[in-house]
Formats: C-alpha cells, sequence, structure tokens
C-alpha cells in the first residue's frame, strides 16, 4: 500500500501531482466555503502529510486563496483552468487533495459527510436519485 502512487491532475493538465504513502482520512465536506470554490453539493478531500505529495509539473501555474474571514480554509487552483489542487493547511501539517482531481483510485471512499450542518437546502443523498451511466435522452 505504501508503495502506491497515486496520480492527480487539474482539468487542462498543465499541473500533475502525485501521492504516495498510506491516505487516512476522506471527507465529504459540506461547509459554504467548499461549497463555493467547487460548485458542488460537498468537497470530497482527502488528508495526506506534505511529504506524501510531489508536485511532477506546473506547479507555477497554482495559485493560492487564504480566506480572510477564516482560520484554516485556503485553497489552491490551476490559474489557467481553474480546477481546484491540493492546497497545504496554514499551519503546513496537512495537505487536502481535492478527491476529484485523481485519474487514479486512492483506494479508499468518504469516510463521513462533515459540516453536515451547513448543507445547500438543495441537498439530496445521491443514492436517492435514479441513476444513468451518461446523459439521458431528453423526453
Ligand atoms: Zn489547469
Ligand atoms: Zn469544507
Amino acid at each position: 500500500m505504501s508503495d502506491t502512487v497515486v496520480h492527480g491532475k487539474c482539468l487542462c493538465g498543465s499541473v500533475t501531482f502525485e501521492l504516495t504513502g498510506n491516505i487516512g482520512i476522506f471527507h465529504n465536506c459540506h461547509c459554504s466555503r467548499c461549497r463555493k470554490v467547487t460548485g458542488a453539493m460537498h468537497a470530497s478531500n482527502l488528508f495526506v502529510s506534505p511529504e506524501q505529495i510531489s508536485w511532477t509539473s506546473g506547479r507555477e501555474l497554482v495559485k493560492r486563496f487564504e480566506a480572510p474571514d477564516a482560520k484554516y480554509f485556503s485553497t489552491c487552483f490551476c490559474s489557467q483552468c481553474g480546477s481546484n489542487l491540493p492546497w497545504a493547511s496554514r499551519s503546513g501539517k496537512a495537505v487536502i487533495v481535492p478527491a476529484g482531481t485523481l485519474d487514479d483510485d486512492p483506494g479508499i471512499k468518504p469516510l463521513s459527510n462533515v459540516y453536515f450542518g451547513s448543507r445547500a437546502p438543495w441537498h439530496v443523498d445521491a443514492s436517492e436519485l435514479p441513476t444513468f451511466d451518461e446523459m439521458p435522452a431528453r423526453k
């Protein structure tokens, strides 16, 4: 498991990175900040140690934004395509990796919903929805 390399990249492919080692934390975060940066119902974030990530290309394109009203919350993104990218916590002790950036299976699934009290008013449990492999034909 510790020898596994999990690759990730942004939408335009300019920024690439690799994760190594054991990934033990994976949350769906429903807080309003995560919803803003992802534009989605919740973020799906892995947590790794700083030594577990290496940037393999495009690091100079990575921009960081630190929410001024937040103690910890920051975000990183590709300045070319806008994709969310891994960001180091302000303490430098952890790196938060948006799971949607990964190209490989990290071998772990989300363990919990956090900040569920802040969930969107339109939140619905995804398993309750009709599901299609692709966009269904219009009726
Ligand atoms: Zn990009
Ligand atoms: Zn959050």
